[in-house]
């Protein structure tokens, strides 16, 4: 059971409080305070766990500033839409508006391999308007003896140059719990001239462990990647274990999975899930084009597959887009072949551009007349 609080309650006053005590004649009644601030709407949401049937729930509706009371199944306890009853708030972090309506491309280098090409990328993305990238410091790598990333010793000089070029958020992705102590230091010691969405790997998606200590710290928000072999259940369900230790700003990321049936791509591209991620749950959908196709091959109408993929994320509703670029991909140290070169982020761009307008023009035209979109 949700208790959801009109938005003007304070978190930290008394009606919440009031409902806390109330509560409390039913010991076996676990409960979770979750604080959500969106772009648009900030509310507290008071979880209900346990055997909530024994609850009544007219006293709790009757109290001051409860908006209502929605009753939850067990599958995606915080995360869900619950059959369409809870709104997908989103989050703002860093100045950044992330939920099911808005759109970033974090475009970047899969890992970090040197300071010259760390600055060449984010100086091209500010002379595209870019706020948002993807730079790799911890690397899960397949064999143990490829590069496993520059790990923190990178850290100064990435986020030294993110802020210096206006980058307001750095999707990086952390293999331990950690590393996101190494994050947090390293950006304190640079005067947090940036923020960081920390990544979950495919290859970590049911690293229950590493779940948990993430879902713990309230301050960076998670870009959670599907894992590659598990269902979409599973994967939703994994991101639940971030949610309920009580970080729920969560970017779920489709990245193509794991099939023979894929080849010539390096993962069969899945984004025709991105509506259904949508409906199922409350969380933003991203879309990683580039470890989905793999390839920067250019198809006979002049567009490169990867933006094809985009394209289809895009046109399904995507708010994220997280995309490999480098500035010399011949010398890049991890996926260099799939990494657009820099003078291909600007058509990717505008690509972008024209599928999202389609996209909003879509979503205008399946409204019923009268009604906004929700
Ligand atoms: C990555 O984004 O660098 C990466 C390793 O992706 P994935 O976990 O989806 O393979
Ligand atoms: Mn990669």
């Amino acid at each position: 059971m949700i208790v959801i609080f009109h938005p003007d309650v304070d978190p930290l006053g008394e009606e919440i409080q009031g409902l806390l005590s109330h509560l409390s004649v039913f010991p076996e009644i676990k409960t979770m305070v979750h604080h959500v601030t969106g772009a648009t709407r900030t509310l507290t949401e008071v979880h209900l766990i346990g055997k909530t049937e024994m609850v009544p729930t007219e006293p709790i509706e009757n109290r001051p500033g409860v908006e209502r009371i929605v009753r939850v199944s067990e599958r995606y306890r915080i995360l869900g839409r619950h059959k369409g009853q809870l709104e997908a708030v989103g989050f703002v972090y860093n100045g950044l508006t992330f939920d099911q309506e808005s759109i970033h491309v974090f475009a970047g280098l899969c890992a970090v391999d040197s300071r010259e090409h760390v600055e060449k990328t984010v100086k091209a993305l500010e002379a595209a308007g870019i706020k948002t990238t993807r730079m790799g410091a911890y690397k899960p790598r397949t064999s143990p003896y490829e590069f496993q990333g520059h790990g923190k010793a990178c850290l100064p000089y990435v986020f030294e140059l993110c802020g210096k070029h206006g980058i307001r958020v750095v999707a990086m992705e952390v293999v331990h719990e950690s590393q996101v102590d190494e994050v947090r230091s390293a950006l304190a010691r640079a005067g947090e001239p940036t923020g960081v969405m920390l990544q979950v790997g495919t290859r970590n998606a049911q690293n229950f462990e590493l779940l948990k200590q993430i879902g713990q710290q309230k301050e960076f928000p998670v870009l959670f990647k599907r894992g590659m072999g598990i269902t979409l259940e599973e994967s939703l369900n994994a991101c639940e274990y971030i949610a309920s230790e009580g970080n729920r700003n969560i970017v779920f990321c489709l990245r193509g999975v794991k099939t023979h049936l894929g080849d010539p791509h390096r993962n069969l591209v899945d984004f025709g899930h991105v509506p259904v991620v949508k409906r199922l749950t409350r969380m933003p959908v991203c879309i990683d084009p580039s470890h989905s196709v793999g390839k920067r091959d250019r198809a006979p109408d002049g567009l490169l597959e990867i933006q094809h993929a985009t394209a289809q994320g895009i046109i399904a509703g995507a708010n994220m887009v997280l995309v490999d670029v480098h500035p010399a991909p011949e010398k890049a140290v991890c996926d260099g072949p799939q990494a657009l070169l820099l003078d291909e982020l600007e058509p990717f761009l505008e690509d972008v551009r024209i599928v999202r307008e389609a996209y909003e023009k879509r979503k205008a035209a399946a409204q019923p007349k009268g009604r906004a979109a929700a």
